[in-house]
């Protein structure tokens, strides 16, 4: 077995366990491979052993790689701040888009209808500091609100990125709490995209149904 090959089993392996000891359903969670810094080549081969979801966070990379992988059946996640004059050219290739966390994103993304629908999450501010980005908590719903009045947008749920300081239980549990408001609103936006390399396993505790997990999977970047 490659390198990469047993990673990605180990990984796997890992949240099938987590989900048994969470009482979750097997496969209730979708598994994107993060392939950021790393070539065409590499999701190739991960395409090869069965990975379709793959996560990127900068348009210029992604671009480069979704059209050098045209061949292939992929599901591109945009995971990172994404830049308003870039949306463009992101619906081309993403499927769906985890970074809505601004109001000038929300009218750049509203401003260009797609075929198919969009799916997006709410990236969530979960620190004290409303300069790091995000929706404040007390603005989920209205936002909500607003998304769902876009009908090429689909509200798929709620994404965070948890803090390294050893608060990852307390952000999760937070966003699981977000989650729940959201949901009384609007019950289809059920899912939870948190969870990377480092803090996965905690994550599905907290009922993540989206992992973005790079590292763990590909090595560090390449
Ligand atoms: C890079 C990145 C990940 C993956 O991080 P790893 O620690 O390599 O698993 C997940 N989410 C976002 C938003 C990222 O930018």
């Amino acid at each position: 077995m490659s390198w990469l090959a047993q990673n990605l089993a180990e990984v796997d392996a890992r949240i099938a366990a987590r989900l048994l000891k969470s009482g979750r359903a097997p496969g209730s969670v979708t598994r994107i491979v993060v392939s950021k810094f790393h070539p065409a080549s590499l999701v190739r081969e991960l395409n090869e052993l069965g990975v379709s979801d793959f996560g990127e966070n900068r348009d210029q990379e992604a671009s480069a790689k979704a059209e050098e992988l045209a061949d292939l059946k992929l599901t591109w996640h945009f995971i990172g701040q994404l830049q308003s004059n870039k949306v463009k050219s992101v619906i081309k290739y993403a499927s769906t888009i985890h970074s809505l966390d601004r109001a000038s994103l929300l009218d750049a993304l509203s401003a260009r209808p797609t075929d198919a629908q969009l799916g997006v999450f709410i990236q969530v501010n979960l620190t004290d500091d409303p300069g790091r980005g995000g929706i404040e908590p007390d603005d989920l719903l209205p936002f909500a609100n607003r998304v769902v009045a876009v009908p090429h947008l689909e509200l798929l749920g709620v994404m965070a990125v948890a803090s390294l300081d050893g608060e990852e239980e307390r952000d999760f549990d937070k966003v699981a709490r977000l989650s729940e408001q959201l949901r009384v609103a609007h019950p289809t936006a059920k899912n939870i995209s948190a969870g990377m390399s480092n803090d996965f396993e905690l994550a599905i505790d907290y009922g993540a149904t989206h992992l973005r997990i790079g590292t763990a999977i590909t090595g560090k970047r390449g």
